[in-house]
C-alpha cells in the first residue's frame, strides 16, 4: 500500500473510530474503562436471539449465507466477466447492454445484484462506483463491500472531489480523461469494466481474470499485467 493510500485509508478508519467513541460517550461505557459493545451491536444481537427463538431463522443457515459471500463468492466472480468482456467482444456488447442477462450467462445474479449495469473504461473515460447513502455494491460478482467503500470520507469525497480522492489512492488520472461517478442503490448496482493492459496479447481468459482485482472493478484503480494478482 503507497503513502497515499494509506493516508486515505488511516481517514477513514479515523472517522469509523470516531463513530464508535461518540456511540461510546452516549452513556455505553460501563464506567471502568470497559466499553461494552455498541446500541446496534446489541440490537442485532437481540433481534438475531428472538427469531432464532421463535424458529424463524435458522442460525446455521445464516452462518452458511455469510461464509457463502466471504468465501466462496467474491471478487474473482467479477474477474471472469471481466476476462470475458476483454476476449469477446460480443458478450462485452451484451455486458453493456443487459448487464443482467449477460451475467446470468456466467452464472452470476441474485441477491444484490438483481439489477446491474457494466461500465467501460476507456482512454477517455474512467468511471467509479460508490454509494452515497450507504454502501450497495454488487455482492453476486464483488462480495462483501470493503470497510472503506462504506467509510464516510469514500462516499463524500467520490461526489466531491473524485479526481483528488482517486490521486490520494494512487491513481493520477490525466487531465483530458473524464471521471464519471456512478451512484449505487438497492434497485442498481455497478460493475466496472476496467481497460485491458497492454502487453498482454497473448494471455488466456485464464490468465486476464487473474490479474483484475476488485479495485479496478469499483474503479479506484486500474489494472497492469504485472499484477500480483492470485494467477494460476
Ligand atoms: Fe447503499
Amino acid at each position: 500500500m503507497d503513502e497515499a493510500r494509506r493516508g486515505f485509508m488511516k481517514v477513514a478508519l479515523t472517522a469509523a473510530a470516531a463513530v464508535t467513541q461518540s456511540a461510546n460517550a452516549h452513556g455505553q461505557s460501563s464506567g471502568h474503562g470497559q466499553a461494552l459493545p455498541s446500541d446496534t451491536a446489541l440490537r442485532v444481537k437481540s433481534l438475531e436471539s428472538l427469531l432464532v427463538e421463535k424458529g424463524l431463522v435458522d442460525r446455521k443457515a445464516v452462518d452458511a449465507l455469510i461464509d457463502t459471500y466471504e468465501q466462496k463468492i467474491g471478487p474473482r466472480n467479477g474477474a471472469r466477466v471481466v476476462a470475458r468482456a476483454w476476449v469477446d467482444p460480443a458478450y462485452k456488447q451484451r455486458l453493456l447492454t443487459n448487464a443482467d442477462a449477460a451475467l446470468g450467462e456466467l452464472g452470476f445474479g441474485g441477491l444484490q445484484g438483481e439489477h446491474m449495469v457494466a461500465v467501460e473504461n476507456n482512454a477517455n473515460v474512467h468511471n467509479l462506483v460508490v454509494c452515497t447513502l450507504c454502501s450497495c455494491y454488487p455482492w453476486p460478482v464483488l462480495g462483501l463491500p470493503p470497510v472503506w467503500y462504506k467509510s464516510a470520507p469514500y462516499r463524500s469525497r467520490s461526489v466531491i472531489d473524485p479526481r483528488g480522492m482517486l490521486r490520494e489512492l494512487g491513481l493520477d488520472l490525466p487531465a483530458d480523461v473524464g471521471v464519471r461517478v456512478w451512484d449505487s442503490t438497492a434497485e442498481l448496482r455497478y460493475l466496472v469494466i476496467p481497460e485491458r493492459p497492454t502487453g498482454t496479447e497473448a494471455f488466456s481468459e485464464e490468465q486476464l481474470a487473474a490479474l483484475v482485482t476488485r479495485d479496478s472493478m469499483i474503479g479506484v484503480a486500474k489494472v497492469s499485467a504485472t499484477s500480483t494478482g492470485d494467477r494460476s
